[in-house]
Formats: structure tokens, sequence, C-alpha cells
């Protein structure tokens, strides 16, 4: 059956020249990749899990209360429910007690998934350099981003989360 060509529709290799396609981009027709567009869409919809442990999490409430407002980026819900999560938020000491615990809720998240370790303590042990402590939750699950500081800020932890973001944008494939 002949293929139709749709007026106004960029068709790819050989459908036109470059001065064809500007006159579609200012029609409001928007070429891209299906890997870009998943990445976008991923990026702008995060949706952490509840997981706070000790006093970071305080700080982490807040980034997501009304003075920061993490709603600006499509995450306003932290999910009961790691199954509806795709962001795991590591916010304060891990206990070798919870260790189990933390990979458990992991292994629930469905892919694609990232954590961030919020905070020194969650990162490399902090000030709990003895054995009831996991010396970094990294030894634990995998860790995209880290964010410094004893708490950290909400403003760190924002720029954790939109670096993550960019990290999430630029990815080279789909996961
Ligand atoms: S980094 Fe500081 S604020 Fe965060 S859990 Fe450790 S002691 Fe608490």
């Amino acid at each position: 059956m002949p293929v139709e060509r749709v007026a106004g529709v960029h068709t790819g290799k050989g459908a036109g020249s470059d001065d064809d396609l500007e006159e579609e981009v200012r029609r409001g027709v928007l070429v891209t990749t299906l890997e870009k567009a998943v990445n976008w869409a991923r990026k702008q919809s995060m949706w952490p899990v509840t997981f706070g442990l000790a006093c970071c999490a305080i700080e982490m409430m807040s980034a997501g209360a009304g003075n920061y407002d993490l709603a600006r980026w499509g995450m306003e819900l932290f999910r009961a429910s790691p199954r509806q999560s795709d962001l795991m938020i590591v916010a304060g000491r891990l206990s070798q007690k919870m260790a189990p615990v933390l990979r458990r809720v992991y292994d629930q998240m469905p892919e694609p998934k990232w954590v961030i370790s919020m905070g020194v303590c969650a990162s490399a042990g902090g000030m709990f350099t003895n054995y009831a402590i996991v010396q970094g939750v990294d030894t634990i699950v995998p860790v995209d981003i880290y964010v410094p500081g004893c708490p950290p800020r909400p403003e760190m932890l924002m720029y954790g989360i939109l670096t993550l973001h960019e990290k999430v944008r630029t990815e080279g494939h789909l996961k």
C-alpha cells in the first residue's frame, strides 16, 4: 500500500530541506527522540519514597513543605509505598539493624529507580564511627547523588535533586 505524505509532517531523512524543517518547527511541530522524551518525563515526575531515618529527615520534610516546595518539579508526593516510587532519599544515619529494611524497600521499588544519600551520616557514617552505624549507605544500595552536610539545608537537597534530574535527562540509554 502506498504511503501518503501528510502535509506539514516531517517524515525524516530526505523529506525536505532545512527550510522545510524550520517552517514545521515554527508551526509548532517538535521533533525529538523517544529516549529524550522518556528521560524528560521521568525527571519531571519523580516520586520519592518516604524514608526518613534521623535529623536529616527534618530538612527533607522542610524541602517538601511550602517554603521550598518540591512540587515545582512534580515531586510533591512522598509515597508511602515503595511500589509507587522511583527515588529513595536516605535522610540520616543508617543503623545496622535498619539496613536490611532499607534494602528491602529499595528492592520493592520498580525500575528505573535512583538513590540520593543525604547528609554525611548516610554517606560515610559521619560522627558515628562505631559498629552500630553503616559507614556509607552505598554498601547497601547503589547511590546516584551524595548531598554533603550535617544536616544539609533544603537548598542543598534541592541542588542534589536538580543534579539528579540532569543526570536522568542526559542518560544515553533507556533503562
Ligand atoms: S548528618 Fe547530621 S543531621 Fe544528618 S543524620 Fe547525621 S547527625 Fe543528623
